[in-house]
């Protein structure tokens, strides 16, 4: 049984506010305090209702799950961690919550400070310490990625770590931009259209991997971090470049919504929307033994007219649903 039942994909429109409203700075003042705290409880209600839902629809968690939750000491995974918690309070089914941090012994790691905070959680919690950047450092020469190494090294490490602790699941703090963000890296440098799934196996085949926060949109993390007031730990400690090819496709997509709002909500839900008689790959449908069945279709395909869509009108059209804005 799932945490929450399967939730329709589509979010009613007036529940959902864009992301240029999230970015939007609160007035100050009594008035603008009461409607802070208007707006806090509104995000923290949408981030519930988002997590709830991405949960619901692929069938996340459930009954006797033991789940671990990878904190790196980022927004994104403080987050994941804190509506994790919130849903098991009231959620109809028994899982466990292991929160686990890798602290790869980085420069300058605050190493008391997940601890600290988990302690005071009072979540069951797990830091696990192994000297990757050592082992980086040592065989990577100066000046090339270390990403690749690191991350493979950390994902062997999580597995066992996860295996020690008797977990059967393992969730990841990767939320809505970084889904779209990974498609579009696929596509333009990879040839390929292929995104960041929200549930999958472990290449090893031991685990199902989640990403709760598949629904959620970036700015609604970064505010929720701010008001819980997280404990953030700087992600740069390694020393490594920032990956340049995501920061452009990150730069695009806030650009597109910045010009056509609605955009980046229409490019999520097309992910899961996919008409594959429509693309080219004959491994997922067959082109090559396609018949001419003599029946009408009035949903069928007219071939030789063009599409027509609504006229965007600077807030996301309805009647295409939207999710995780
Ligand atoms: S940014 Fe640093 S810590 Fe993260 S994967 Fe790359 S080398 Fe490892």
């Amino acid at each position: 049984m799932s945490v929450l039942r399967s939730a329709p994909l589509a979010v009613p429109v007036e529940a959902v506010s864009s992301p240029v409203e999230a970015e939007t700075p609160l007035p100050t003042g009594p008035a603008g305090r009461d409607r802070g705290q208007r707006e806090t409880l509104k995000l923290e209600k949408r981030l519930a209702r988002q997590v709830g839902q991405a949960i619901g629809d692929f069938n996340m968690i459930e009954e006797g799950d033991r789940v671990m939750v990878c904190l790196s000491g980022g927004k994104d995974s403080y987050g994941l961690l804190d509506m994790l918690m919130k849903l098991k309070a009231r959620a109809p089914v028994h899982f466990d919550l292991v929160a686990v941090n890798l602290d790869q012994k980085q420069p300058g790691f605050p190493a008391e400070v997940l601890p600290e905070y988990l302690r005071d959680l009072g979540i069951e919690h797990h830091i696990e310490t192994q000297d990757t950047y050592s082992i980086v450092k040592a065989k990577i020469p100066e000046g090339k990625t270390t990403c690749s190494l690191c991350s493979r090294l950390r994902r062997g490490i999580l597995y066992s770590v996860a295996r020690r602790l008797g977990c059967n699941k393992i969730a990841l703090g990767h939320h809505r931009d970084d889904m779209l963000q990974t498609f579009f890296l696929n596509m333009f440098f990879g040839g390929k259209l292929k995104g960041m799934p929200p549930k999958l196996t472990s290449d090893n085949g031991e685990f199902i991997v989640i990403r709760p926060l598949a629904y959620v949109a970036e700015s609604d993390l970064i505010r929720w971090a701010e008001h819980r007031r997280f404990p953030i730990i700087p992600c740069n400690l390694c020393g490594s470049q920032e990956n340049l090819q995501r920061k452009q496709i990150g730069d695009m997509l806030r650009e597109w919504q910045r010009k056509h709002p609605g955009r980046i909500e229409n490019m999520f839900t097309a992910l899961g929307n996919v008409v594959p008689s429509h693309l080219m790959d004959p491994e997922l449908h067959d082109f090559r033994h396609l018949k001419a069945t003599g029946v009408p279709d009035a949903a069928g395909d007219k071939a030789f007219d063009e599409e027509t869509f609504p006229e965007p009108v600077g807030r996301p059209f309805v009647g295409v649903p939207l999710v995780g804005a």
